[in-house]
C-alpha cells in the first residue's frame, strides 16, 4: 500500500541523493515545503531548474563563475604570482572567508582517489603544470584537504612541479587531520595560511 502520495515519495527521494540528507531529513523537508506557498514554492523550483543556466567554468582557474575569466581571475589587485590550489569551489569560498589570500587559484575537480576511481589525469594536474610553464607563478600553496587523498594529491602535485622552479607550500598543521577545508573555521584557516610550510614532497 502506497502510504504518501507518490509525488510525495518521489521528492523525498530526490532530496535523499544530496549529501548529508537521510530519509527522514529528506522527509522533513519535503513536508515543510507542502506548508509553504505556492509562490514560495514556485521561487525553490525555478532557482534549482536555472541553477546551471548562464554558468561557466573558468578557463584559468577552472572556478565555476558567470564569466570567463572569473571575477577572481579577472581582479588586477590580486597577485597572479601566486596560486592556491584546492579540491572544489567551495574550498576557494572558505579561502576568500579568511581575506587572508590575495593571489589566484587553481581548482582541481577533486582529488586523486583510486577507490572511486579518480585518476590524476581526471583532474586539472596537467592544466596546473601548464599554467606554471607559460604564466609567470612564482609560488603555490597547496591546500587540499587533511586527509590521505589531499595529501597523496598533493604529493603527486609537487612530483609534477618538480621541473619548475616555483616555491610550493602547504597549508600549516592544525588544521584537524580527516576534516574538510569548507567546514574548517576561518581563523584556524587563516593560521594555516600564514604558517604555510614549505612542501618538499617527492622531491626528499
Ligand atoms: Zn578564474
Amino acid at each position: 500500500m502506497q502510504i504518501l502520495p507518490r509525488q510525495v515519495e518521489r521528492l523525498v527521494e530526490e532530496f535523499s541523493k544530496l549529501p548529508g540528507i537521510g530519509p527522514k531529513s529528506a522527509s522533513r523537508l519535503v513536508f515543510y515545503l507542502l506548508k509553504s506557498s505556492d509562490e514560495d514554492l514556485q521561487g525553490f523550483a525555478t532557482a534549482v531548474g536555472k541553477l546551471k543556466e548562464s554558468l561557466t567554468t573558468c578557463s584559468s582557474c577552472f572556478n565555476i563563475a558567470e564569466t570567463n575569466p572569473c571575477v577572481i581571475c579577472k581582479d588586477t589587485e590580486r597577485d597572479s604570482k601566486i596560486l592556491c590550489v584546492v579540491e572544489e569551489p567551495l574550498d576557494v569560498v572558505a579561502m576568500e572567508q579568511t581575506r587572508g589570500f590575495h593571489g589566484l587559484y587553481h581548482v582541481l575537480g577533486g582529488v586523486i582517489s583510486p577507490l572511486n576511481n579518480v585518476r590524476p589525469q581526471d583532474l586539472r594536474i596537467q592544466e596546473l603544470v601548464n599554467r606554471v610553464a607559460t604564466t609567470g607563478v612564482s609560488e603555490i600553496i597547496i591546500a587540499t584537504n587533511p586527509n590521505l587523498e589531499g595529501e597523496a594529491t598533493a604529493m603527486y602535485i609537487s612530483a609534477a612541479l618538480k621541473e619548475h622552479s616555483v616555491r610550493l607550500s602547504k597549508l600549516a598543521g592544525g588544521l584537524p587531520v580527516g576534516s574538510d577545508l569548507e567546514y574548517t573555521d576561518q581563523l584556524t584557516l587563516s593560521l594555516a595560511l600564514e604558517n604555510r610550510k614549505e612542501f618538499k614532497g617527492s622531491r626528499n
